[in-house]
């Protein structure tokens, strides 16, 4: 058995995920539970989104409440996990010759990523450390980054990308929760048909005819990129692990790139 980690991309929908207990996050439960142990883990958060390439590098990453009109116990909800500088300058090093900031002070962890590793390690005691996306880069250079992280996942780090495949807020039916327009259906299976067959084509999917209405800013879009790299990286597909769709325009589909089959099919259930 190789020690490679496995790689994730999450579909986290609505910040209330943190708090409650349904479909998704069962299963998010799941994999938290059957999934190896990471030393440490490496998240691409989509709120976590300007113009420089950043890791956390603080020990003790604050939690960040980045929404807005939520009730009280969100906002007290705290994820303690404790950070990493040593993964923080291990990412520094890998993504070279591209440059990647040090943050010791202005970002931490924030909802993305803290609405699903409250249910993957309800504990916080696995360190995480956040890595920007870097909204003035074009979307070549997150595919080319992404493969670049692939020998941390050789040294216990397990790479999670935090974003939705549909996520368009202005079509958001608050009161439908589990509603998808058709055009919602559509391109959620045409992602999980791509990353299944050639996930080092994920950005042929911009030009699907469906792609504006799914991915109208690209911040929720580019997560799914890191883990389509790493899986075109190793050579393997990115399988859906859970699918599903919520309020009409958010997906909650869930890839794993190397996650043994039998919890594939346990988390899928
Ligand atoms: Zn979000």
């Amino acid at each position: 058995m190789s020690g490679r980690m496995p790689a994730l991309f999450f579909g986290h929908g609505s910040p209330m995920n943190t708090l409650e207990l349904n479909a998704f996050t069962t299963a998010w439960r799941t994999l938290g539970q059957r999934l190896p142990r990471p030393e440490a883990l490496l998240v691409i958060s989509a709120h976590w989104f300007f113009g420089a390439t950043a890791v956390t590098a603080m020990p003790r990453p604050r939690t960040i409440h980045d929404f807005y009109g939520f009730p009280p116990e969100l906002y007290a909800f705290q994820y303690p996990a404790p950070g990493s500088p040593e993964l923080a300058q291990e990412v520094v090093e890998v993504v070279k010759p591209h440059w990647a900031g040090l943050d010791y002070d202005q970002w931490g962890l924030d909802h993305g990523t803290w609405s699903v590793l409250a249910h993957l390690y309800p504990d916080a005691d696995v360190p995480v450390v956040q890595l920007s996306i870097n909204a003035l880069q074009p979307l070549e250079y997150h595919l080319e980054l992404g493969a670049r992280l692939a020998p941390l996942r050789d040294r216990g780090v397990m790479i999670l990308g935090s974003g939705n495949v549909v996520h368009n807020l202005r079509r958001l039916t608050w009161d439908r929760p589990d509603f998808a327009y058709d055009w919602a259906r559509r391109f959620d299976d045409a992602v999980v048909e791509q990353l299944a067959r050639e996930p080092g084509d994920v950005l042929e999917l911009t030009r699907h005819p469906d792609y504006r209405l799914a991915a109208p800013t690209p911040d929720h879009f580019i997560p799914l990129i890191y883990i389509a790299a790493l899986a075109a990286e190793e050579g393997v597909p990115a399988e859906a692990l859970v699918r599903g769709h919520t309020m009409g325009s958010a997906s909650m589909t869930c890839f794993g790139v190397g996650v043994q089959r039998d919890i594939l099919h346990e988390a899928g259930r």
